[in-house]
Formats: C-alpha cells, structure tokens, sequence
C-alpha cells in the first residue's frame, strides 16, 4: 500500500474524485491497482519503469465492476481519472496481491475479460537472449488462453497464461520454459523454482501443492490417484460454488495431473539447486515420454559416490569390533522393514527396464531383450511353451505347482481358514456338544470335499451358532 501522504498529495489536483470514493472503495481501487501491476505489465509494450497512461479496456472494465459494481460510461470515467491521479503512487509500491475476499470479485468478473485472480506469464518482459538483435527489448505478440490453476488454500481457479514473442530471435516465452524458433525444444528457466507449475497444457498448480503432494507421498504413503482424490474432496464446495458460478468445467484434479506435478516440479528443483539447464522436446509426446530422459539422467547422477553422505562413517552409526582376533566394521544401515522392490525384468541381473505397455497376459515380466521368454513355462526348468491363461504348460508337474501358488490367494482357502477359526472358538464353548468329538471329526473330513459354495452356506451355519 503506498504511504498516505502521497496518496493525499495525488489527490490534490482532482477534488472531484475525492467525493467518488467511499473509504472502502478507494483502499479497494489501490489494493486492486497493485495486485494487477503484472497484468499491466504484460500488456504494456514501452517503457515499464512508467505506469501506461490509460488502463487496457478490459482492466479498466474489471475495476469498475470489482470497485463500484457497474460499469456505466460514468463509473469508466471515475476510474480513468483515478488512475490517472494515482498511476504514479501505485507504480513506485512493490507488488502486493489484494486480499483473499477479492478472490471472488475475480471469479465473478475476471472469466469474461480474461483477467484472473492469479497472473500467470513468462518470468521475463524483455528478450534474455544475449546474441539476439532484440536484446533486453521488449517481448510482443501477447497470446492469452483459458486454464485452471490448482491452489493449495483456494482450491481450483481460472486463469490466462500468457505467451510473449521475440521478434528479433523467434523465441516464444512460455510461464516456465521458452521454445525457440526451430520448436523442438522447451527450454525451462533456472534462475527461480517458479511459483507456478505448468503440469499439462491447460493445467497449472501452485508450487505450494506440488510440494504438499510430494510431503503427502513421502510420509503417508499416498497414492497419485488418492492425493487428487483427497484434493478434489477436500475443495469440493469451492469448486461446486464455481461451476455454478461461472460454468468453469475443467475443475477436476486428475491422478495423471499428479504425477505430471511430481516429477517435474522434482526435476525443476534439481535443476535450480545444481544450475543447469532443464531441457524437454517439444513435441505431442506423453509426459511421461517427455520427462522419461531426463528422470534417468538424474537417477544415474545420484547413484554411488554421488550420492550426498555416500561414504559418511561415525562413531554412532558404525562401530569396530574383534572377532577372533581381526577387528571387523559393523555399519548401520537404514531401512524401512517393508521391501516392495521395483518391477524389473525376470532375468536375474538385466538392468533393462520393461516396456510401459500390457501384453494380453498382463503387465510385462520381461524387457525388450527377454521379450521371447514371456510365452515359456513359468518353471525355470521346463522349456515348453506356457498354454494360456496359465503362465505353465500343460504337464502335470508344472501345472500342479502353479495351481498350489494360486490356491493362497482364493476364496475357498480362505472360506476354509475361517470355518476352522470360528470351529476352534465354537469348541470352545461347552455347551454345544454337536461339534465335539466325532461330530468336528466329520465337518472336518466333510470339508476336505466341499465345493465354495456349500461351505459358505456352512459357514454362515457355524457363526450363527457362535452368535447365539
Ligand atoms: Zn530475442
Ligand atoms: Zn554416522
Ligand atoms: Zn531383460
Ligand atoms: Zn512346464
């Protein structure tokens, strides 16, 4: 907010506008100013140490609706005469978002004339590049469109990125990277981890989120689909409140969002931490694609003696002690008593990852490489070929043993694991004798030959008894 006395000194000349405002009006139309110094600077095409002598159409027009609910001929000529009053003041205060009651205003006016609530553009006005023609010049050619911001405290908000363009160079800067001329490379910016992560063309999320989700993963196991499940339910009344509003549909958070977020706002914090340039091709690829090089490149330089601490020994973490007169290190190691494992290829030792695509059997349990050993029996020491569904060949001895492996996981073994629990409780409760002795003999010789479904009819039998 800028200082008083220099509001009152602005306010000097135009005694007319003194009597305009309200109080509450007037704090509202600075705080307003100040929150869209970026869309003006965006918009501005000349010298950005100075305020734009008239407001753009569309802010002019957002401001009277924000600030006097019209926008009537008269209330546009009030709010061109403030600016032109306090321009100056506003333009020498240090950018400040307007409070979070405002939101609303935006939601209510902003779709319409393309300006939100957040203002989203490339983190530079001027042309970066050293060697072009343009250097330090202004960037033109402002391209606006529609997406959605997820936010961490507001749920999920419209937007309108903005694109600006060197003429000099052909670069096209994009909020987060820019793409050069040739187009086959998005090049992203490394002098800040941005505030804003552009997780798919239409959809952004705040750098805040991105972070939460990362935390949410690390420390509570969440799933992709479970952190957009848990987004989406815990913002459901904002975004119910806006479709109604503004028929905005794009609301939802997708678990493909997620992870988009994920990884690249991982890779962007790696690539500010060790300053080097982040560099994806731009092309119709998936993301996953896109992301998938240079995720390996950063896995490989983190593994070994690369890793931070790798060859780190204390007197608290490891300890010398003799053993039959040689003295031997222990060392601690750290683990987290559950080992899931990655998926890899059933070859012992093969460092090739497994294609992302399904085969008609299911997910692949061999590389590229391996590929031709999907079909063969299952048991190491057979060489037939498996009979489909079965991941082993017709003989006797391999089916037997893959059909032992799948009897664990089914209902009948476990139907028979809870007649026996409910039998032991039931048993031992002497009052009902039918179960005793010759007759527990026979359920147990009856169960041998029972199919799934008769022995669920006795089991509901056997826990009505335990019941009553
Ligand atoms: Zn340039
Ligand atoms: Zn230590
Ligand atoms: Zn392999
Ligand atoms: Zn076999």
């Amino acid at each position: 907010m800028p200082e008083l006395t220099k509001i009152f000194e602005a306010l000097q000349g135009s005694p007319a506008l003194q009597t305009s405002f309200t109080t509450d009006q007037f704090f509202l139309f600075i705080d307003l100013c100040c929150h869209l110094r970026p869309e003006l600077d965006l918009t501005s095409s000349y010298n950005r140490q100075l305020p734009p002598l008239r407001l753009p159409q569309n802010v002019c027009k957002f401001l009277a609706l924000a600030v006097f609910s019209s926008d009537d001929q008269e209330t546009i000529s009030i709010i061109n005469d403030a600016w032109r009053a306090l321009s100056r003041v506003i333009w020498q205060t240090s950018e400040r978002l307007a409070p979070a009651s405002a939101l609303d205003m935006f939601l209510l006016h902003g779709p319409a004339l393309k300006i939100a609530w957040k203002i989203i553009g490339p983190p530079t006005v001027t042309c970066t590049y050293s060697e072009c023609p343009y250097f330090r010049r202004d960037l033109t050619n402002r391209k606006q469109y529609p997406a959605t911001l997820f936010t961490r405290d507001h749920g999920p908000i419209p937007v309108f990125p903005s694109n600006l363009y060197c003429e000099g160079c052909h670069t096209t800067y994009h909020p987060n990277y820019y793409i050069h001329s040739n187009a086959t490379a998005r090049t992203y910016y490394n002098e800040t981890v941005p505030k804003v992560v552009q997780v798919s063309q239409r959809n952004f999320f705040e750098e805040t989120l991105c972070e939460q989700f990362a935390v949410m993963m690390t420390m509570a196991w969440n799933s992709a689909t479970n952190c957009a499940r848990i987004f989406n339910l815990s913002t459901g009344d904002y975004t119910r409140e806006r479709q109604k509003l503004i028929g905005w549909k794009a609301m939802q958070m997708e678990m493909e969002h997620v992870w988009n977020g994920f990884f690249l706002h991982g890779l962007m914090l790696e690539s500010f931490r060790s300053q080097t340039r982040l560099t994806f091709p731009n092309s119709d690829t998936h993301h996953f694609e896109r992301y998938s090089e240079a995720l390996i490149l950063r896995n490989e330089s983190y593994r070994g003696v690369a890793r931070p601490m790798w060859n780190h020994v204390c007197d608290l973490c490891s300890k010398v002690v003799i053993r039959d007169g040689v003295a031997v290190l222990i060392r601690a190691v750290v683990v987290d008593g559950v080992t899931i494992g990655h998926p890899c290829c059933g070859v012992h030792d093969c460092k090739e990852p497994l294609p992302s695509e399904s085969t008609p059997h299911g997910k692949p349990r061999y590389c590229l490489t391996h590929q031709n050993i999907e079909n063969k029996c299952a048991i190491t020491t057979c060489n037939q070929l498996a009979v489909a569904p079965h991941k082993t060949c017709a003989q006797a001895e391999c089916r037997g043993v893959e059909n032992k492996y799948t009897s664990t996981g089914n209902a009948m073994f476990q139907l028979k694991s809870r007649l026996k629990r409910n039998r032991e409780r039931l048993t031992g409760k002497k009052t009902i004798a039918p179960f005793h002795g010759a007759a527990a003999a026979a359920l147990d010789a009856a169960l041998l030959a029972a199919s799934a479904s008769t022995l669920r009819i006795r089991l509901q039998m056997v826990e009505l008894f335990v019941d009553t």
